[in-house]
């Protein structure tokens, strides 16, 4: 492939490169898409939700050709407290993202296309094909560095049809009403039609280990307790996201080639809670618009200083987290949520959109904590779990 001076050329054919190329033709620039991807299904199996708040009105709009399913609420259940939030939930799929992406004549999809090294100038295929670019961008997704302490939102969902109506209206959020395993655990909840819903057992762990059996079994279980006889499993679909204790970026970044952009789980632009990228690739895709027709190297930078900035912004996610997964028994975890849940709804929405502010982290942190003093104050500083030699 040439470059020419309008062509963008994206590594990994996955959530932060859809919402880059859908942002790029959306602001009606000249520009040609290429997307590479490694394995035979771009965009994978996937389903990626966000809350409206999460992204302004200006991004919903240009994020909606995307979206699959939408819903005006949303609940969670604790053993103690139920709530409905009237904040809005949507839902993308790998199905609605590859059909849209597919339909922007501007935008190619190469698949089986695994690359082995890239350059400011393009991209070299395991076998040896070149692709070159005006801006080349990674987005190759998450890869472990030891500049990031992890905790694990692992989880197991299957999506599945039943024989009558399950009566689920709206996403159920966090179903943590069930028995708490391995951490804090919950069941989510999103009912695409009245007999069609995707359950997902869902544990936030200190250890990676996935037992799909396990979990699939929970989930069966789960649906038998709820009433939902199950006439058939749809699809399937399961991740280990990290969720973010404490985060060297200078560090990280210092590791990455300086005039290549990284884009998504990546660059480290996730919420370093819920491990969720949606809102963090809205964001860069928009810096992305921005800056491309630059060049690589300059919009490497651009993308550096805002990566390094947004992990600035987010200290306090992963201050919430080393409670979450230091200071709190695991068996204990949900009652921080709980907790956590019962604060004014304007507040939580912040919080997942990523825009607490210093007055939230006031009123969530008011209050006789659900940890113990002594261990909340061990885990205060970063940088005492950026020293532990050994993982936990
Ligand atoms: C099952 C699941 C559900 C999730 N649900 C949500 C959700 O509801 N909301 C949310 O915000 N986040 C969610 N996440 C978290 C996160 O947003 C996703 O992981 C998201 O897909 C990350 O986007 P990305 O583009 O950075 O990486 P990915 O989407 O993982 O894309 C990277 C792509 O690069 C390809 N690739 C890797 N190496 C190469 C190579 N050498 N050559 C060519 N291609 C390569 C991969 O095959 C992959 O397709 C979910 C994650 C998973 C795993």
């Amino acid at each position: 492939m040439q470059s020419s001076n309008n062509s963008l050329l994206l590594i990994g054919a996955g959530l932060a490169s859809a919402l880059i190329a859908q942002r790029v033709v959306a602001t009606g620039q000249a520009v040609n898409v290429t997307m590479v991807e490694g394995s035979a299904t771009p965009f994978g199996e996937h389903t990626w939700s966000f809350h409206l708040a999460d992204v302004g009105a200006g991004d919903l709009k240009w994020v909606e050709p995307l979206i699959a399913h939408q819903w005006a609420g949303q609940e969670v259940r604790f053993q103690k407290y139920a709530r409905r939030l009237a904040s809005g939930y949507a839902s993308l799929t790998s199905q609605s993202v590859l059909e849209h992406i597919r339909s922007i004549p501007s935008v190619r999809i190469v698949t089986g296309a695994r690359v082995a090294a890239i350059d400011p100038a393009g991209a070299t295929l395991e076998d040896g094909t070149r692709l070159e670019a005006h801006c080349v961008i990674d987005a190759r997704g998450f890869a472990p560095h030891p500049s990031m302490v992890l905790g694990h939102q692992k989880f197991v969902g299957l999506e599945i049809e039943t024989e009558t109506p399950h009566g689920i209206k709206e996403p159920v959020i966090m179903d943590a009403s069930v028995d708490q395993l391995d951490g804090y655990r919950f069941v989510y909840l999103l009912p695409f039609s009245p007999t069609r819903i995707l359950i997902e057992d869902t544990r936030y762990s200190d250890g990676d280990a996935l037992d799909l059996q396990a979990l699939a079994a929970d989930i069966s279980a789960y649906a038998q307790a709820q009433g939902w006889s199950i006439k058939r499993v749809v699809r399937e679909e399961h991740g280990v996201l990290p969720i973010c204790l404490a985060y060297d970026a200078d560090g990280y970044w210092a590791g990455q080639r300086p005039d290549i952009p990284l884009a998504g789980m990546r660059a480290g632009l996730f919420h370093p809670t819920t491990g969720y990228s949606l809102p963090e690739g809205v964001r860069l895709a928009n810096v992305v618009a921005d800056h491309w027709q630059q060049g690589t190297a300059e919009l490497a930078s651009v993308v550096k200083g805002h990566a390094l900035k947004r992990a600035r912004q987010q200290g306090f996610y992963r201050l919430l987290n080393r409670m979450l997964f230091r200071a709190a028994e695991p068996s204990r975890r949900h009652l921080v949520l709980q907790r956590f849940y019962r604060l004014p709804e304007p507040l939580i929405e912040r919080f997942y959109a990523g825009r607490t502010t210093v007055w939230d982290i006031c009123r969530i942190l008011i209050g006789k904590p659900p940890v113990p003093v002594h261990r909340a104050l061990a885990c205060l500083t970063e940088q005492s779990l950026l020293n532990e030699k050994e993982p936990r």
